[in-house]
């Protein structure tokens, strides 16, 4: 991985290295479907009552780690196919967790992410980006990409594109429910990614269902 650029839509910006962590599992059954490498950011700014990872909330106290040195870890264990970002808040490190969701996707991984902002509001601010974005480089500015929170912005469009599946919205103590399967209060969506900026509306993700039947002849 030696790519220093992050290409959002026709715009590049500067691609980090590095991530702030508050840590990992490996081999986590319960972020999502199926075995899984869950990453956990440092930082969030949600402040929601009933946080299952208050710790992780402080931006400061983090392990910085290098992507790719996440990245490797993460080959290491060949039994894992998809990785969950989770925090923490993956949204508020948008670049450094769209460098990592393009490197897994890359590699064939299903990557999943939580986050406290709605899928609405992301999308809103990335189309708001996008726009800006080509109006200075139609307004001949160079620096087109690099305004404060334009890049932030742009970022978090970046990371939308390499998801699989988001987990919206903050955790609501007074939804919580120990029946849902992969959220913690019934306010959360499970949004299909990819459809949901297809169609431009957001689509619930269906979980893959087996119907196993016997054969005629047993
Ligand atoms: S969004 Fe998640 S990590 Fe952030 S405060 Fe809410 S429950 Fe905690």
């Amino acid at each position: 991985m030696n790519e220093t650029m992050l290409r959002v839509g026709n715009a590049e910006i500067p691609a980090p290295t590095h991530i702030s962590l508050y840590g990992t599992v490996p081999d986590s059954i319960v972020d999502g479907p199926g075995l899984r490498y869950a990453v956990f950011v440092q930082g969030c700014s949600h402040g929601c009552p009933g946080c299952h990872n208050p710790d992780s909330q402080p931006v400061e106290g983090g392990t910085v780690t290098a992507i790719s040195d996440l990245l490797a870890d993460i080959e290491a264990n060949g039994l894992v196919r998809n990785v969950t970002l989770s925090g923490g808040e993956p949204f508020e490190q948008p670049a450094a967790c769209a460098v990592l969701a393009r490197e897994l996707k890359r590699r064939g991984y299903g990557v999943w992410s939580y986050s406290g902002y709605l899928y609405d509001d992301l999308a809103k601010r990335t189309a708001t980006a996008r726009a800006e974005r080509d109006r200075r480089a139609e307004a001949g500015l160079e620096d087109a990409a690099q305004v404060e929170g334009l890049e932030r912005d742009l970022a978090i469009g970046a990371l939308l594109d390499n998801l699989d599946v988001l987990v919206d919205g903050p955790f609501v103590e007074s939804r919580k429910s120990l029946e849902l399967k992969w959220c913690g209060s019934s306010n959360q969506r499970l949004i299909d990614v990819p459809a949901t900026r297809r169609t431009g509306s957001v689509v619930l993700w269906q979980p893959t269902t087996f119907d196993l039947e016997k054969p005629s002849n047993w």
